[in-house]
Protein backbone atom coordinates (compact mmCIF):
# COMPACT_ATOMS: atom_id res chain seq x y z
CA UNK A 1 0.00 0.00 0.00
CA UNK A 2 1.44 3.40 -0.92
CA UNK A 3 3.25 4.81 1.93
CA UNK A 4 2.74 2.02 4.04
CA UNK A 5 -0.76 3.46 5.02
CA UNK A 6 -2.97 1.85 6.80
CA UNK A 7 -6.72 1.54 5.73
CA UNK A 8 -9.72 1.11 8.25
CA UNK A 9 -7.08 -0.56 11.04
CA UNK A 10 -9.08 -0.92 14.53
CA UNK A 11 -6.28 0.53 16.81
CA UNK A 12 -6.75 4.07 15.28
CA UNK A 13 -10.43 4.07 16.01
CA UNK A 14 -10.18 2.84 19.08
CA UNK A 15 -7.44 5.09 20.09
CA UNK A 16 -9.56 8.48 18.70
CA UNK A 17 -12.84 7.72 20.42
CA UNK A 18 -11.66 7.20 23.38
CA UNK A 19 -9.60 10.52 23.12
CA UNK A 20 -12.53 11.88 22.14
CA UNK A 21 -14.59 10.26 24.88
CA UNK A 22 -12.53 11.42 27.51
CA UNK A 23 -12.61 14.97 26.31
CA UNK A 24 -16.11 15.18 25.54
CA UNK A 25 -17.93 12.58 27.57
CA UNK A 26 -21.08 14.26 27.06
CA UNK A 27 -21.07 14.34 23.11
CA UNK A 28 -22.36 10.93 21.71
CA UNK A 29 -21.50 8.65 19.53
CA UNK A 30 -17.71 9.36 19.13
CA UNK A 31 -16.74 9.66 15.74
CA UNK A 32 -14.70 7.47 14.27
CA UNK A 33 -10.89 7.87 12.82
CA UNK A 34 -10.45 10.80 10.59
CA UNK A 35 -7.63 9.23 8.91
CA UNK A 36 -7.27 5.64 9.53
CA UNK A 37 -4.03 5.01 8.48
CA UNK A 38 -0.46 5.27 10.73
CA UNK A 39 -2.84 6.21 13.63
CA UNK A 40 -2.30 3.38 15.54
CA UNK A 41 -0.13 3.75 19.11
CA UNK A 42 0.24 0.10 19.96
CA UNK A 43 1.13 -0.59 15.31
CA UNK A 44 3.65 2.10 14.30
CA UNK A 45 3.49 2.18 10.80
CA UNK A 46 6.25 2.36 8.13
CA UNK A 47 9.26 4.08 8.69
CA UNK A 48 7.90 7.48 7.05
CA UNK A 49 5.81 8.11 10.04
CA UNK A 50 6.71 11.35 11.95
CA UNK A 51 6.87 11.20 15.55
CA UNK A 52 4.38 13.15 17.38
CA UNK A 53 4.91 16.50 18.45
CA UNK A 54 6.99 16.84 21.65
CA UNK A 55 4.62 17.65 24.58
CA UNK A 56 4.16 21.60 25.25
CA UNK A 57 5.28 21.98 21.94
CA UNK A 58 2.26 23.18 21.02
CA UNK A 59 0.37 25.11 24.11
CA UNK A 60 -3.04 26.07 23.08
CA UNK A 61 -3.40 22.39 22.84
CA UNK A 62 -3.50 21.50 25.80
CA UNK A 63 -7.03 20.06 26.36
CA UNK A 64 -6.55 16.83 24.35
CA UNK A 65 -3.88 14.81 22.88
CA UNK A 66 -2.62 15.63 19.23
CA UNK A 67 -3.82 13.54 16.53
CA UNK A 68 -1.85 10.54 14.80
CA UNK A 69 1.11 12.24 12.58
CA UNK A 70 0.73 12.07 8.69
CA UNK A 71 2.51 11.46 5.93
CA UNK A 72 1.81 12.50 2.34
CA UNK A 73 0.00 10.13 0.51
CA UNK A 74 -3.23 8.75 0.54
CA UNK A 75 -5.70 9.70 3.31
CA UNK A 76 -9.16 7.75 4.60
CA UNK A 77 -11.85 10.34 4.77
CA UNK A 78 -13.69 8.59 8.19
CA UNK A 79 -17.65 7.41 6.87
CA UNK A 80 -19.39 9.48 9.61
CA UNK A 81 -17.79 12.67 7.37
CA UNK A 82 -20.33 13.82 5.14
CA UNK A 83 -19.51 16.88 4.47
CA UNK A 84 -15.97 18.88 3.18
CA UNK A 85 -15.91 21.94 4.14
CA UNK A 86 -12.37 23.87 1.82
CA UNK A 87 -10.89 27.12 2.27
CA UNK A 88 -9.91 28.69 -0.88
CA UNK A 89 -6.45 30.63 -0.68
CA UNK A 90 -3.71 27.95 -0.77
CA UNK A 91 -6.82 25.07 -0.79
CA UNK A 92 -8.27 25.56 -3.69
CA UNK A 93 -6.79 28.28 -5.14
CA UNK A 94 -2.95 29.67 -5.36
CA UNK A 95 -2.50 32.46 -3.31
CA UNK A 96 -0.42 34.23 -5.91
CA UNK A 97 -3.92 34.33 -7.41
CA UNK A 98 -5.14 37.38 -5.20
CA UNK A 99 -1.35 38.75 -4.72
CA UNK A 100 -0.29 38.82 -7.71
CA UNK A 101 -3.44 39.02 -10.43
CA UNK A 102 -6.69 40.41 -8.11
CA UNK A 103 -4.63 43.55 -6.40
CA UNK A 104 -2.54 44.13 -9.25
CA UNK A 105 -5.21 44.03 -11.42
CA UNK A 106 -7.36 47.05 -9.04
CA UNK A 107 -3.86 48.68 -9.16
CA UNK A 108 -3.41 48.69 -12.90
CA UNK A 109 -7.31 49.75 -13.22
CA UNK A 110 -9.10 51.48 -10.40
CA UNK A 111 -9.02 54.75 -12.80
CA UNK A 112 -10.49 53.08 -15.91
CA UNK A 113 -12.98 51.65 -13.62
CA UNK A 114 -13.59 54.43 -12.15
CA UNK A 115 -14.09 56.69 -15.36
CA UNK A 116 -16.26 53.95 -16.95
CA UNK A 117 -18.61 53.41 -14.18
CA UNK A 118 -18.51 57.08 -12.94
CA UNK A 119 -22.23 58.09 -13.65
CA UNK A 120 -23.62 54.68 -12.63
CA UNK A 121 -25.17 54.76 -9.03
CA UNK A 122 -23.52 52.28 -7.50
CA UNK A 123 -19.92 53.97 -8.27
CA UNK A 124 -21.20 57.01 -7.40
CA UNK A 125 -21.96 55.27 -3.65
CA UNK A 126 -18.78 53.85 -3.72
CA UNK A 127 -16.88 56.76 -4.28
CA UNK A 128 -19.41 58.37 -1.42
CA UNK A 129 -17.68 56.01 1.54
CA UNK A 130 -14.58 56.41 0.04
CA UNK A 131 -14.53 60.12 0.84
CA UNK A 132 -16.36 59.61 3.81
CA UNK A 133 -13.12 57.31 4.94
CA UNK A 134 -10.63 59.59 3.63
CA UNK A 135 -12.53 62.29 6.35
CA UNK A 136 -11.53 59.76 8.75
CA UNK A 137 -8.24 58.88 7.78
CA UNK A 138 -7.30 62.73 7.31
CA UNK A 139 -5.20 62.76 10.18
CA UNK A 140 -3.25 60.25 8.93
CA UNK A 141 0.24 60.45 6.94
CA UNK A 142 -0.28 60.45 3.73
CA UNK A 143 -3.73 60.64 3.58
CA UNK A 144 -5.46 61.53 0.23
CA UNK A 145 -8.37 63.61 0.67
CA UNK A 146 -11.45 63.17 -1.85
CA UNK A 147 -12.72 66.39 -3.17
CA UNK A 148 -17.02 66.91 -4.23
CA UNK A 149 -17.28 67.24 -7.66
CA UNK A 150 -18.72 70.51 -7.91
CA UNK A 151 -19.89 70.35 -11.93
CA UNK A 152 -17.58 72.44 -13.00
CA UNK A 153 -16.32 70.40 -16.64
CA UNK A 154 -13.78 67.78 -17.23
CA UNK A 155 -11.22 68.76 -15.85
CA UNK A 156 -12.01 68.98 -12.26
CA UNK A 157 -13.97 65.13 -12.65
CA UNK A 158 -10.81 64.00 -14.03
CA UNK A 159 -9.24 65.90 -10.65
CA UNK A 160 -11.65 63.97 -8.50
CA UNK A 161 -11.07 60.63 -10.02
CA UNK A 162 -7.19 60.93 -9.26
CA UNK A 163 -7.58 61.68 -6.17
CA UNK A 164 -9.94 58.13 -5.90
CA UNK A 165 -7.15 56.73 -7.20
CA UNK A 166 -4.42 58.00 -5.29
CA UNK A 167 -7.00 57.45 -2.21
CA UNK A 168 -7.17 53.35 -3.06
CA UNK A 169 -3.01 53.18 -3.84
CA UNK A 170 -2.85 54.71 -0.63
CA UNK A 171 -5.00 52.35 1.08
CA UNK A 172 -3.92 49.43 -0.62
CA UNK A 173 -0.08 50.34 0.06
CA UNK A 174 -0.89 50.86 3.70
CA UNK A 175 -3.15 47.28 3.32
CA UNK A 176 -6.04 49.01 4.99
CA UNK A 177 -9.19 46.66 5.19
CA UNK A 178 -11.72 49.64 5.15
CA UNK A 179 -14.68 48.45 4.01
CA UNK A 180 -14.85 51.60 1.19
CA UNK A 181 -11.93 50.27 -0.12
CA UNK A 182 -12.96 46.69 0.16
CA UNK A 183 -16.48 47.49 -1.35
CA UNK A 184 -15.30 49.54 -5.08
CA UNK A 185 -12.42 46.13 -5.15
CA UNK A 186 -15.60 44.03 -5.05
CA UNK A 187 -16.74 45.88 -7.68
CA UNK A 188 -13.71 46.33 -9.93
CA UNK A 189 -13.22 42.45 -9.56
CA UNK A 190 -17.14 41.55 -10.88
CA UNK A 191 -16.05 43.98 -13.54
CA UNK A 192 -12.79 41.74 -14.22
CA UNK A 193 -14.52 38.38 -14.02
CA UNK A 194 -17.89 39.66 -15.61
CA UNK A 195 -15.65 40.83 -18.55
CA UNK A 196 -13.07 37.47 -18.79
CA UNK A 197 -10.12 39.90 -18.31
CA UNK A 198 -9.71 37.67 -14.87
CA UNK A 199 -10.45 34.36 -14.30
CA UNK A 200 -10.53 32.34 -10.79
CA UNK A 201 -7.45 29.90 -10.23
CA UNK A 202 -7.95 26.49 -9.53
CA UNK A 203 -5.43 23.77 -9.08
CA UNK A 204 -6.22 20.99 -11.25
CA UNK A 205 -7.02 18.35 -9.44
CA UNK A 206 -9.64 19.93 -7.57
CA UNK A 207 -12.76 19.89 -10.09
CA UNK A 208 -12.31 16.26 -11.15
CA UNK A 209 -12.04 15.25 -7.38
CA UNK A 210 -14.46 17.43 -6.21
CA UNK A 211 -16.94 15.36 -8.75
CA UNK A 212 -15.84 12.50 -7.60
CA UNK A 213 -16.81 13.24 -4.04
CA UNK A 214 -20.25 14.24 -5.11
CA UNK A 215 -20.84 11.39 -6.99
CA UNK A 216 -19.99 9.97 -4.04
CA UNK A 217 -22.86 11.80 -2.03
CA UNK A 218 -20.24 14.31 0.06
CA UNK A 219 -21.50 17.65 0.23
CA UNK A 220 -19.10 20.14 -0.19
CA UNK A 221 -19.17 24.08 1.04
CA UNK A 222 -16.71 27.00 0.68
CA UNK A 223 -14.97 29.40 4.01
CA UNK A 224 -13.21 31.60 2.86
CA UNK A 225 -12.47 35.12 4.20
CA UNK A 226 -13.34 36.16 0.89
CA UNK A 227 -16.58 37.41 0.73
CA UNK A 228 -19.18 35.13 -0.09
CA UNK A 229 -19.23 37.71 -3.34
CA UNK A 230 -15.82 37.31 -4.09
CA UNK A 231 -16.11 33.32 -3.79
CA UNK A 232 -18.61 33.39 -6.71
CA UNK A 233 -16.92 35.43 -8.91
CA UNK A 234 -13.88 33.60 -8.49
CA UNK A 235 -15.59 29.85 -9.19
CA UNK A 236 -18.18 31.16 -11.35
CA UNK A 237 -15.80 32.81 -13.45
CA UNK A 238 -13.04 30.53 -13.05
CA UNK A 239 -10.48 28.83 -15.40
CA UNK A 240 -12.55 25.90 -15.27
CA UNK A 241 -15.80 27.44 -16.12
CA UNK A 242 -18.23 28.31 -14.02
CA UNK A 243 -18.14 25.79 -11.46
CA UNK A 244 -21.05 26.99 -8.57
CA UNK A 245 -22.77 24.09 -9.62
CA UNK A 246 -19.97 22.05 -7.31
CA UNK A 247 -20.89 23.44 -4.18
CA UNK A 248 -23.41 23.24 -2.01
CA UNK A 249 -23.02 25.96 -0.01
CA UNK A 250 -20.79 29.13 0.83
CA UNK A 251 -19.41 30.86 4.08
CA UNK A 252 -17.26 33.75 4.85
CA UNK A 253 -16.58 35.49 7.98
CA UNK A 254 -19.61 36.87 8.66
CA UNK A 255 -20.19 33.43 10.19
CA UNK A 256 -16.56 33.77 12.38
CA UNK A 257 -13.23 33.94 12.02
CA UNK A 258 -11.39 31.14 10.63
CA UNK A 259 -9.47 30.92 13.67
CA UNK A 260 -11.85 30.42 16.19
CA UNK A 261 -13.75 27.47 16.96
CA UNK A 262 -17.22 28.78 17.09
CA UNK A 263 -17.20 29.30 13.30
CA UNK A 264 -17.22 25.87 12.64
CA UNK A 265 -20.10 24.88 15.13
CA UNK A 266 -22.30 27.13 13.33
CA UNK A 267 -21.38 25.93 9.85
CA UNK A 268 -22.10 22.58 10.78
CA UNK A 269 -25.47 23.89 12.51
CA UNK A 270 -25.97 25.96 9.24
CA UNK A 271 -25.38 22.83 7.16
CA UNK A 272 -27.35 20.67 9.11
CA UNK A 273 -24.94 18.12 10.70
CA UNK A 274 -22.52 17.84 13.47
CA UNK A 275 -18.94 19.10 13.75
CA UNK A 276 -17.81 15.34 13.12
CA UNK A 277 -19.45 15.03 10.02
CA UNK A 278 -17.30 17.63 8.19
CA UNK A 279 -13.67 17.64 6.97
CA UNK A 280 -12.25 20.93 6.65
CA UNK A 281 -9.14 21.37 4.32
CA UNK A 282 -6.65 24.27 4.81
CA UNK A 283 -3.45 25.57 4.19
CA UNK A 284 -3.43 27.52 7.60
CA UNK A 285 -2.24 25.44 11.27
CA UNK A 286 -4.50 27.88 13.17
CA UNK A 287 -7.49 27.52 11.18
CA UNK A 288 -6.91 23.78 11.22
CA UNK A 289 -6.21 24.02 14.76
CA UNK A 290 -9.98 25.86 15.72
CA UNK A 291 -11.73 23.47 13.33
CA UNK A 292 -10.00 20.44 15.22
CA UNK A 293 -10.94 22.02 18.69
CA UNK A 294 -14.36 21.99 17.53
CA UNK A 295 -14.24 18.73 16.45
CA UNK A 296 -14.36 19.17 13.15
CA UNK A 297 -11.83 16.48 11.07
CA UNK A 298 -9.04 18.76 9.66
CA UNK A 299 -6.46 18.05 6.89
CA UNK A 300 -3.64 20.76 5.88
CA UNK A 301 -3.02 21.01 2.06
CA UNK A 302 0.51 21.81 1.28
CA UNK A 303 0.43 23.87 -2.26
CA UNK A 304 3.02 25.40 -3.91
CA UNK A 305 3.30 29.03 -3.08
CA UNK A 306 1.65 28.40 1.06
CA UNK A 307 3.51 29.04 3.81
CA UNK A 308 5.91 26.73 4.86
CA UNK A 309 5.09 24.21 7.84
CA UNK A 310 6.86 23.72 11.19
CA UNK A 311 7.89 19.96 11.87
CA UNK A 312 5.68 19.72 14.64
CA UNK A 313 2.97 21.05 12.02
CA UNK A 314 4.19 18.67 9.85
CA UNK A 315 3.94 15.85 12.10
CA UNK A 316 0.98 16.90 13.73
CA UNK A 317 -1.24 17.02 10.64
CA UNK A 318 -2.80 15.12 8.38
CA UNK A 319 -1.28 16.52 4.96
CA UNK A 320 -2.37 16.23 1.60
CA UNK A 321 -0.69 18.14 -1.51
CA UNK A 322 -3.78 17.47 -4.02
CA UNK A 323 -7.59 16.74 -3.34
CA UNK A 324 -6.97 13.08 -5.20
CA UNK A 325 -4.89 11.84 -1.91
CA UNK A 326 -8.35 11.94 -0.52
CA UNK A 327 -9.81 8.87 -0.38
CA UNK A 328 -13.56 7.94 0.24
CA UNK A 329 -14.47 4.86 1.21
CA UNK A 330 -17.73 4.81 -0.39
CA UNK A 331 -16.09 6.05 -4.08
CA UNK A 332 -13.86 2.08 -4.30
MG1 LIG B 1 -6.06 29.54 2.99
Amino acid sequence: MAGGLQRGGRGSAETRSARKMAAEESRAPPAPPLYTRGASQSAPPAARRPTAPPSGARPHRTARAPLPAAAMGVLAVPAGVRAILLDVEGTTTPIAFVKETLFPYVRDNVGAYLRAHWEEEECQRDVGLLRKQAQEDAGLEGAVPIPVESGNGDEELERVIQAVVDNVLWQMALDKKSTALKQLQGHIWRAAYTTGQVKGEVFEDVVPAIRKWREAGMKVYIYSSGSVEAQKLLFGYSTEGDILELFDGHFDTKIGPKVESESYRRIAASIGCATNNILFLTDVPREANAAEEADTHVAVVIRPGNAGLTDDEKSYYSLISSFTELFLPSST
